[in-house]
């Protein structure tokens, strides 16, 4: 019997959900999707194609070329994780840069975009058997995953992590200019039309500011288990 179930980790950016979701992947045997990344990967065409810049987007020029958007997760032993593929190029280190970040949540916020990433991403866990992160996985992706966490984390304790991961990647950034993007990024994600980033009603919410990643890995894997637990009950 296939018990086996969905789970979402949705929230904030730079709360820690990929860490959180790899890890719960890695102990479970389940895939791994980051759906952020994917929407990172449409940015940096659309930014190649220079359909996206400071003082304009061409939204129109960017879901005519959709169809040319080929993503795919390839398992990198190195990594330990999956990264993501561009057109059979590995963009994973690429699409982390704050210019990409700069303009996903507008990338994000297009209805096309969402309606191509949310089908690829709901064939990727048909099966069951998958952690993936987002921001409308419990709301939009799988509406009827088993187990749905929220994370969260104040906006300062954020931007602090991310600039210390972009420090030792060696970019050159400020802590204000992350600060910066993260409440950015908060105000569009939240305040978006299509799909806004919301707690789900049966979403388990969990502030980490305060919580080691070790407690914080221990609690989400015991909700994974005890749903798992009922899955083989029913
Ligand atoms: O998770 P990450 O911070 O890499 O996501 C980058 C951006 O992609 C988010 O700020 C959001 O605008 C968008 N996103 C989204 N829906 C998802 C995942 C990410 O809109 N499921």
């Amino acid at each position: 019997m296939n018990n086996k179930i969905t789970i979402a980790i949705d929230g904030f950016s730079s709360t820690g959900k990929s860490t959180v979701a790899k890890q719960l992947a890695k102990e479970l045997e389940y895939i791994y999707v980051d759906t952020g990344a994917m929407y990172r990967a449409v940015t940096l065409f659309a930014l190649r194609n220079s359909l996206i810049s400071e003082t304009s987007f061409d939204r129109e020029g960017l879901i005519a070329k959709l169809p040319e958007v080929d993503l795919n997760f390839f398992y990198d032993n190195t990594l330990g994780f999956a990264a993501i593929y561009l057109n059979e190029e590995n963009v994973e280190e690429e699409i982390r840069r704050m210019e990409v970040s700069g303009y996903v949540s507008q990338v994000a916020a297009v209805s096309e975009v969402r309606e191509k990433l949310v089908a690829e991403q709901q064939q990727m866990g048909k099966e069951k058997g998958i952690v993936m992160d987002g921001r409308d996985i419990g709301t939009v992706v799988f509406p009827d995953a088993e187990l749905k966490i929220f994370m969260n984390a104040s906006a300062e304790e954020r931007a602090e992590r991310r600039f210390k991961e972009m420090q030792q990647k060696g970019q050159a950034v400020s802590f204000e200019e992350v600060l910066k993007n993260v409440q950015d990024r908060d105000h569009q994600d939240t305040t978006r039309e299509d799909s806004p980033l919301i707690l789900a009603e049966d979403a388990i919410e969990i502030d980490n500011s305060y919580l080691t990643p070790e407690d914080q890995f221990r609690i989400v894997l015991e909700l994974a288990e005890e749903k798992i637990a009922e899955q083989k009950v029913i």
